[in-house]
């Protein structure tokens, strides 16, 4: 480009926009504004939930009180219950009708959850999920309800629907008002290991005993709340429970010799432990480590006994959403006091021995680690108990009580017992989840039938902090921002704003994606200070009170002056990606005007070009006015980047009009670097760079997401520097969850990768043929006595 008569001031902002001119095209193309205010999508603020997303000076919530009696028949593993339901309307609403969940229905033949499961996706099936698809239609269980009548014993008008039922109320149950419902019903438990659930029974062959683990078993009532109404959503087997807070209180029948861990306190001491247990669990209390109320031979004496008696175990709890509880013979039991602020906890396992030695050295230190760590962020843990029960269930947390399945395995040649590394993290880290529930959602109470991640999602990223503060370098599957990019680029999702049942990709979106992104706010959009406050304003806010996402995302704002919009837009509400790459780095400096300068400047350009080839090859070879030298002139002798006097002239006139700072801008010897950058992934993130200099020094930049306002899809970075760049990374610490880093260098890196080589197996089916047969039964005793000799 020639100088420019104007200004030199108009002549250098020309030279930018004529590169930069992307960020205009955005008003007129299809627009897409990843940064969008997000009060047109959330609900409107109104006095029970506010715009800064506190709850408002009307908010109010139902209280559900329950009195219930139960039994457990060991024989047919059914259960009988009886209870008395207190419900007390804080709304301001006057209610003729209450909605209960019967979430047992799930189970029963012609439910909706089995109606509408569909068939496996693929023709690889495990044995196990083979045997679901086989036993699960032939499994008729659900509620039988015998009574439902008023406190006067009137009987009331219900209709089951599904999974809920609707109790029509004798009279109009008025704002302030409450109400007592009696209902009578039983059950059949299934065996979890079978069918799979949130609940029911293990069955240990060798011993001939049942390990009960009971939860979702009495009809509750369904929550009511400003936000919905009745949450009355059927039960098909993802979106949990929604419930309302409450005090319990529990009578527990079951066989005399087993031990029971519940939700609650423990009312009747003296009729249901012995002397002994009482005594060690007095030492618990104040222990600095577990002390073993029930101990392993016990637990194994324990396991022979068959009492034809049964026993009744009392218990109570305050304030709690739901109730559950574990019953077996064969429970290991230890105890550990915990001081926090002003609440004194008791933490403690239940555990078969076939769960050693695993559970006697992590259940209950992991218990105390979860508390430890989690009020950190949150808030003291609230109630006297926290239990971790090892029981068929995986792994599913209630008020105070959880069920984790992980537990050591026999060895199929040696017999004995070993564990896997995976074993033993999932043990760990599966209990810290389970009881981390307790603060999401048990109490701050969020609809879990509806959105999955504020509770899954939430915990699963306090998870991985309390994780990484159990051991340096602990394995967490979920959180690192690494660990969500094969998922984030995958097909076949959903955004995480999809209620329960319709998630695809269930572990993925409502736990590990949303655990991540909570683990990039804190640590590269926020920063951790920021983060915490926002974070553990939101738990107390809606501690013991029930909040939606927009209470969550207005809370984490409100709380920070960070606008996150953005944020929640991108990776709440879409499925888009993170994909940011660096295009081209163009080279600048300001046209000085001066002829003289510039002439030379494009020539030395010029001489950088490589020669044409035709040039190359034709070096020497003959041309005409090598004879006739008259054919050379002025032009031969003064190439096309020959300054001219009425150039200088030019110059010098208009050098003198400018101002000394526009003639110093003119001669800045500094380098323009101008960096293009691609979204190529939907996603606005921060541009994280790590720059390179010459000399090996090196600087780390800062960009943040805003920059991606104007145009989400391509934007330009201007860095003026002294020194030469010569080496640009784009998030270099991988955390941004960039599913692509091999377009985050400049200049590129070649991709590591590896060819994997194996050999060829044929089939030859005459050799196979004539293989000899072996005699396993006679292997397997040789096997077993030479095990035994090496066991002396
Ligand atoms: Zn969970």
């Amino acid at each position: 480009m020639k100088y420019s008569t104007s200004t030199a001031l108009i002549g250098l902002v020309l030279a930018f926009s004529g590169l930069l001119s992307v960020d205009s095209q955005a008003s007129k193309a299809a627009f897409d504004d990843k940064f969008r205010q997000l009060g047109e999508v959330l609900p409107t603020p109104n006095i029970y939930r506010t715009a800064s997303g506190t709850p408002g000076h009307k908010y109010w919530q139902q209280q559900v009180d329950y009195d219930i009696s139960i039994a457990i028949d060991d024989k047919t593993q059914r259960l009988t219950g009886e209870q008395i339901m207190d419900y007390q309307n804080n709304s301001p609403d006057t209610l003729r009708y209450l909605w209960l969940q019967l979430d047992q229905n799930r189970m029963k033949r012609d439910s909706a959850y089995k109606m509408t499961s569909r068939a496996p996706s693929e023709k690889k099936v495990t044995f196990d999920s083979f045997r679901r698809l086989v036993e699960s239609p032939i499994f008729d269980g659900g509620y039988g309800i015998t009574k439902v009548s008023a406190s006067n014993g009137k009987a009331l008008h219900y209709v089951i629907n599904g999974t809920m039922m609707r109790v029509d109320l004798p009279k109009p149950l008025k704002s302030g008002a409450s109400v007592e419902i009696n209902i009578n019903w039983h059950y059949q438990l299934h065996e979890q290991k079978v069918l799979g659930g949130r609940s029911g029974y293990e069955y240990f062959k060798e011993d001939d005993n049942y390990l009960y683990e009971v939860a979702s078993w009495f009809p509750r009532a369904a929550a009511y709340y400003d936000a919905k109404g009745w949450q009355n959503k059927q039960f098909l087997g993802n979106g949990e429970f929604t419930l309302e807070f409450g005090d319990y209180d529990v009578k527990i029948t079951v066989p005399a010799d087993h031990i029971v861990a519940a939700t609650g306190v423990l009312q009747n001491e003296s009729k249901v432990l012995t002397s002994t247990q009482r005594k060690r669990l007095k030492q618990a209390k104040k222990a600095k480590k577990p002390v073993l109320i029930i101990t392993p031979a016990e637990a194994l004496a324990n396991e022979k006994s068959r009492s034809s008696k049964t026993k009744t175990w009392h218990f109570r709890a305050k304030n709690v959403r739901d109730f559950a509880f574990a019953s077996s013979r064969k429970f290991i039991w230890d105890a550990q006091g915990y001081q926090q602020g002003n609440s004194n906890t008791m933490a403690m396992s239940f555990y078969p021995n076939e769960g050693n030695p695993l559970w006697e050295k992590y259940s209950t230190e992991a218990i105390i680690h979860t508390m430890e760590q989690y009020s950190k962020y949150t808030f003291d843990y609230p109630y006297p108990v926290s239990i971790s029960v090892n029981g068929p269930v995986g792994g599913m947390e209630y008020p105070m009580i959880t069920f984790n399945g992980p537990r050591p395995t026999l060895d199929d040649e040696t017999g004995e017992k070993t564990y896997s590394r995976r074993t033993k993290y999932g043990l760990v880290g599966v209990i810290i989840h389970e009881v981390g529930h307790n603060y999401f959602p048990m109490i701050v109470n969020s609809d879990e039938r509806q959105w999955t991640w504020m509770d899954e999602g939430l915990n699963t990223f306090l998870q991985f902090l309390a994780e990484q503060a159990w051991e340096e370098g602990y394995p967490s599957r979920r959180g690192h921002a690494t660990n969500i990019t094969s998922y984030m680029k995958s097909d076949n999702q959903v955004p995480i704003m999809t209620n329960s049942e319709s998630i695809l990709q269930f572990g993925n979106n409502a736990y590990g994606k949303p655990a991540t992104a909570l683990n990039i706010l804190r640590e590269t959009i926020m920063g951790r200070e920021l983060f915490d406050f926002a974070f553990k304003e939101y738990a107390l806010r809606w501690k013991f009170k029930r909040p939606t996402p927009a209470d969550f995302f207005r809370t984490m704002e409100d709380a920070s002056a960070v606008d996150l919009d953005w944020f929640w837009r991108g990776w709440f509400y879409t499925t888009d990606h993170v994909d940011l790459a660096i295009d081209n780095v163009y080279l600048y400096r300001p046209n000085s005007q001066n002829p003289d300068v510039e002439e030379a400047w494009e020539r030395a350009l010029d001489n950088e070009q490589p020669e044409f080839i035709s040039d190359l090859r034709n070096k020497n070879q003959w041309v005409r006015t090598q004879d006739k030298p008259e054919l050379l002139d002025f032009y031969n002798d003064h190439d096309k980047f020959t300054a001219t006097n009425a150039d200088r002239n030019k110059y010098n006139e208009e050098h003198e009009k400018l101002e000394s700072w526009q003639k110093d801008l003119l001669t800045n010897n500094s380098k323009f670097y101008v960096i293009d950058f691609s979204n190529h992934g939907g996603l606005v993130m921060p541009i994280l760079l790590d720059i390179t200099y010459a000399d090996n020094t090196t600087e780390h930049i800062y960009i943040p997401a805003e920059i991606w306002r104007k145009n989400s899809k391509k934007v330009s970075k201007l860095l003026i520097r002294d020194k030469e760049i010569t080496e640009i990374a784009l998030d270099a610490k991988w955390q941004t969850a960039d599913v692509n880093i091999n377009n985050n260098y400049w200049p590129a890196r070649p991709i590591q990768s590896r060819f994997d080589l194996y050999k060829e197996k044929k089939k030859d089916m005459m050799r196979d043929y004539n293989e000899a047969l072996k005699d396993i039964s006679a292997e397997k005793i040789n096997n077993e006595a030479e095990h035994q000799e090496e066991g002396k």
